[in-house]
């Protein structure tokens, strides 16, 4: 049984196929890559596995079970999460805080708690505040927990987005071009971390521009161009591949 699972997967806007009859399988500890040039429709397919948007047509599987159209933090709290392709951190507050707020751990019924200053609620922060920084450590950050997020660097900023997603313990972790922005060293970093929450048992989707990481670190790769899925393999198939190769030289729709 494959962790997830997309079958005719399809979404229109207007006349245009942003994704188009997507069939694709994840089995669980794969690094899954999912690339194609610009307007493919990999952000849209993510959108509609994670429940951001609704399919015109097709189904979403996950852990064996039909999630279509499932609200995001039912899946998120199923364990399937995901990081955006532009950042959504809270550039005003602090590394503890993104985390915090960013993955709903400080949840509105821990203020009772608070205003009485429980045994239970100094427990139950200590037990988050343990958290936040072990997530922050597996990221590199815990030195950074009291940074305001605008001081950090683009490096740190995606494994902070990337320590936000774990909060939430994931089972699978979508990634939309993590690597965007960052400079080879930071890329590299990147690439590590993933290859650890592989190790960890978190099977991953990556979408990803940088054809180095993809190769480097996915165990198979699928290629979509105009919405629709026109090559999969491993990453060596991939880079042979004459469909993805005319797609890349940058054939346009019509042309
Ligand atoms: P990619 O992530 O591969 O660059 P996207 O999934 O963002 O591609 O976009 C696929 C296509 O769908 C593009 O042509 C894009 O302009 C279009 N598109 C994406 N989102 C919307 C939207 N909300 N409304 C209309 N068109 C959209
Ligand atoms: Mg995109």
């Amino acid at each position: 049984m494959a962790l997830l699972e997309t079958t005719g997967l399809t979404r229109l806007f207007g006349g245009l196929r942003a994704v188009d009859r997507l069939d694709l399988r994840v089995e669980e500890g794969e690094i899954m890559g999912l690339i194609g040039p610009n307007g493919s429709g990999k952000t849209t397919a993510l959108n509609l596995i994670t429940g951001f948007i609704k399919p015109t047509e097709g189904a979403v599987t996950y852990e064996g079970e039909d999630v279509t159209g499932s609200p995001p933090h039912d899946l998120a709290g199923r364990g399937l999460v995901r990081t955006f392709q532009i950042t959504t951190l809270f550039e005003n507050l602090t590394v503890r805080e993104n985390v915090l707020h960013g993955s709903h751990l400080d949840n509105p019924t821990s203020l009772i708690g608070a205003l009485t200053r429980s045994r239970r609620h100094r427990e139950q922060h200590a037990a988050l505040d343990a958290r936040v920084r072990e997530t922050l450590a597996f990221v590199g950050l815990e030195r950074r927990i009291d940074a305001v997020a605008r001081d950090l660097s683009a490096g740190e900023h995606r494994y902070l987005e990337i320590a936000i997603a774990l909060a939430a313990k994931p089972r699978m972790l979508l990634l939309d071009e993590p690597a965007t922005g960052l400079n080879p060293e930071e890329a590299a970093y990147l690439m590590n971390l993933i290859r650890t929450l592989r190790r960890r048992g978190v099977t991953v989707l990556l979408i990803e521009h940088n054809m180095r990481l993809i190769t480097n670190i996915c165990t198979r790769v699928t290629v979509l161009n105009f919405g629709a899925k026109i090559a999969e393999g491993t990453p060596e198939e991939i880079v042979e591949n004459e469909a993805v190769v005319t797609a890349y030289l940058g054939k346009r729709r019509g042309a």
